[in-house]
């Protein structure tokens, strides 16, 4: 059995980051990646301009008197202008530009406005104080945004604070995805003996939406080599990346092996996981496929632990986030036998010690899909462990947002 970070590190190494490019309006381009190193047309702040609402002040001014009269206003957008006399300071709110020759703002609160107009500060400020400079956050030429970085509600905000209008990204993936199965029925027809619903084409789908794919849905195939082969050429011809359900597994890997030798170079894996086991990966004549096993606990987890950082790469996601891994203490014992790695679902929580802990949630069996909808993480238990007792250290995998968080 193939360890899941030797099966990821293959497909990984294998997969290519994408070639071709769109420039699309800021509006257009949320969830896509970025194409480009996107260089600041200008500074930011592009003036000096104040922190605070208060008066801006030359010091020199201050060593003489502390008491200034005001020589007038500056306000956001509308600058001071006029002539900035000797012993006065200028009324200046936040964002406001500095007027020129000013050494700091003194906040408002720390000036006595006097019933002359004037005002009279108490301690002397110091020099900068309260004054962002031009270029603070962003200086001209800086790279704010890498090829492979995310555009997303903080990276596009920045761009648009930059003045840049449009953006060059990687177009959406276009991901075909089948079923395969004679049992399978689709949801909204009655089942007839022996029939089940297709579960995973709809998990796949509601996953690969969350990731900004564009869907090609393929149905379901009949376990019919002729019919098998027809959809696989015309999915493979399509999309980018072919993703199936069932059919991997041993009895049933044959026949899909027949069809995707003719078709393209395809590995069967078993791999040291649970839920998971059967997965097949490889490369179509045209497109890049994955092979995920029918039960939908273990579709849903190697799409998740497998698929998605393909989906990463293939999308051109040079940083993807690393998925965070905690230790909390188990709460209750786990079953657990030494061999693969183990995904059970489990709840976390802070306890009133402020340590994190989780519990098993319900049956770890690999069909019983309720088993996510009251969970929100994944305990990972390593290969070679064995049963986990209660109080003992063990791994979690917070789910992101393809499980609903
Ligand atoms: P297979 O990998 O095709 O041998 O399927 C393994 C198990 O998953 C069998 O019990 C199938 O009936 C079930 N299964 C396969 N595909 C689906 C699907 N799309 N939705 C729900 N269950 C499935
Ligand atoms: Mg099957």
């Amino acid at each position: 059995m193939l360890p899941l970070e030797d099966a990821l590190a293959q497909m990984l190494n294998q997969l290519p980051f994408p070639t071709k490019t769109e420039t699309l309006a800021l509006t257009e381009a949320a969830d896509r990646v970025c194409a480009e190193d996107v260089i600041s047309p200008i500074n930011v702040p592009s003036f000096d301009n104040s922190a605070m609402d208060g008066y801006a002040v030359r010091l020199a001014d201050l060593q003489q008197s502390m008491t200034l009269s005001v020589a007038g206003k500056s306000f956001a957008g509308n600058p001071f202008q006029g002539e900035w006399v000797e012993q006065s300071a200028v009324r200046i709110m936040t964002g406001a530009m500095i007027p020129e020759g000013a050494d700091a703002v003194v906040m408002q609160e720390d000036v006595t406005v006097n019933e002359d107009g004037s005002v009279t500060f108490s301690t002397l400020p110091k020099a900068n104080q309260n004054i962002r400079r031009i270029g603070e956050d962003v200086k001209k030429g800086d790279v704010v945004l890498h090829q492979g970085d995310e555009l997303n509600a903080v990276s596009l905000p920045l761009l648009a604070s930059l003045g840049i209008p449009e953006v060059k990204a990687y177009p959406r993936l276009k991901v075909a995805v089948l079923s395969t199965g004679d049992e399978l029925v689709p949801v909204g027809q009655p089942l007839q003996a022996g029939q089940i619903y297709d579960t995973n084409r709809f998990t796949v789908k509601l996953m690969l939406e969350k990731l900004n794919c564009d869907v090609l849905d393929f149905g379901i195939l009949p376990d019919n080599q002729a019919e098998f082969e027809a959809a696989f050429v015309k999915a493979q011809a399509q999309a980018d990346l072919v993703i199936t359900s069932g059919g991997v597994s041993v009895g049933e890997a044959d026949f899909t092996k027949t069809v995707l030798e003719k078709v393209g170079q395809v590995n069967f894996w078993k791999i040291a996981m649970k839920p998971g086991k059967p997965f097949a990966f490889g490369k179509l004549e045209n497109a890049w496929f994955c092979g995920l096993p029918g039960n939908p606990v273990s579709a849903l987890v190697t799409f998740y632990q497998l698929v998605q950082p393909a989906i990463a790469k293939l999308s051109g996601k040079k940083h993807p986030k690393k998925q965070p891994h905690f230790q909390a203490i188990a709460q209750t014992n786990l079953k657990k036998s030494p061999g693969r790695l183990d995904f059970q679902r489990g709840f976390y929580q802070i306890n009133e010690n402020g340590q994190l802990e989780v519990q098993p949630v319900g049956f770890q069996g690999s069909h019983l899909f309720s088993s996510f909808v009251k969970s929100n993480c994944f305990i990972r238990l390593e290969k070679d462990r064995g049963n986990v007792a209660a109080g003992e250290i063990v791994t979690i995998e917070p789910f992101n947002h393809l499980l609903g968080q």
